[in-house]
């Protein structure tokens, strides 16, 4: 072995053992990553809305919404809860929103009427296209793409975890918006993870487009960033307690 080859073995011999005489605890060091520090959120008791999130809906009224046509809502508020008032129509946030985890609480009317579609219909649409269906679906079929926690007509909850009509349920939806290249061609489909009442029932799906009633859902080219809607479907529907938190 010529003295060049000697001093190179030599020297790997010598990572190799400082490498072995490291004792585990420094080894482990080797994977740990300190940088970057996320931030401190303060969170909410009782699914009040962490420090971070935008209250939409709290005690202080429906200021954060008005109707399509730009007025003020006009469904009735009190103690933090509004409900929607038949044929006033959709109410629909100011501030717009991409991607997002919304937080929302709703209550179908404890006075039973009609069935299916007709029963405690409502729904909340991101972004003003994609809905995700409130419907009392405690005791009552129809269609299973259209039953509580649907995405309408696009997917079939998991699971039907209604609570009886009356009492609160709650939404937590995260939400990634689908994004469009220039020539308003679909570059990337938007997501949907859906937990109601606790309970996954929409794991991270795939929308398929603009929810319809008629028909095949397809996109169709929209801002970054858009509105929540909440349906008018002539049931009185109440909801309250709605944050949301950008991502
Ligand atoms: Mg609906």
């Amino acid at each position: 072995m010529n003295l060049k080859l000697r001093i190179l073995s030599f020297i790997y011999i010598l990572i190799l053992s400082t490498f072995y005489a490291q004792t585990d605890y420094e080894k482990s060091q080797l994977t740990e990553v300190w940088e970057p520090i996320p931030e401190i959120v303060t969170p909410g008791q009782n699914n009040l809305p962490p420090s971070d999130a935008i209250v939409l809906l709290g005690k202080d009224g429906l200021g954060e919404w008005k109707h399509e046509d730009g007025t003020e809502a006009k469904w009735r508020f009190c103690e933090g809860v509004a409900t929607v008032v038949k044929e006033t129509g959709l109410i629909k946030t100011q501030r717009k929103f991409g991607d997002c985890q919304l937080h929302i609480e709703w209550r179908s009317p404890s006075v039973v009427e009609e069935e299916g579609q007709g029963r405690g219909n409502s729904g909340v649409f991101l972004q003003e296209r994609y809905e995700v269906q409130v419907l009392d679906s405690y005791d009552n079929r129809t269609y299973s793409n259209g039953q509580a926690g649907s995405i309408y007509k696009q997917y079939i909850p998991l699971l039907n975890a209604c609570k009886g009509p009356g009492i609160w349920q709650a939404f937590d939806i995260i939400f990634k918006s689908p994004k469009f290249k220039e020539n308003g061609e679909l570059g990337s489909p938007g997501f949907i993870t859906v937990l109601h009442n606790g309970v996954l029932i929409q794991n991270h799906v795939e929308l398929k487009g603009k929810t319809v009633w008629i028909g095949e859902p397809k996109y169709e080219k929209h801002a970054s960033k858009e509105s929540i809607v909440l349906q008018d479907h002539g049931n009185p529907v109440s909801y309250r307690n709605i944050w949301i938190r950008e991502l």
